[in-house]
């Protein structure tokens, strides 16, 4: 789910910059090995680049809603909510299993 506001989108950022918050959601064995680390610095494509993540995605913008999140681990989320119910079962079942 995109950001309603740019504003808050921004400035969530600089918080979990400031903070050097981890990635809340360690979806992925990558995530998992490195903790959570977020490059900062990185370049914004980078699956380890910074991602505000909407905890429930209709949610909307408000601060309790929002955490960090590492790029690759909010697309693996936006894909498993996307996927039928059977498919998150079985992405939970994987990632859970290792
Ligand atoms: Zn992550």
């Amino acid at each position: 789910m995109p950001f309603e506001s740019k504003r808050v989108q921004q400035s969530f950022r600089v918080e979990c910059e400031k903070a050097q918050a981890p990635c809340a959601l360690l979806l992925t064995a990558d995530c998992q090995a490195v903790s959570g680390l977020i490059d900062y610095a990185g370049d914004w494509r980078s699956p380890r680049a910074f991602q505000g993540d909407h905890i429930d995605p209709d949610g909307g913008d408000d601060h309790a809603n929002l955490q960090a999140s590492c790029r690759e681990c909010n697309r693996r989320k936006s894909n498993s909510l996307d996927a039928p119910a059977e498919v998150v079962f079985a992405t939970w079942r994987r990632l859970t299993s290792r």
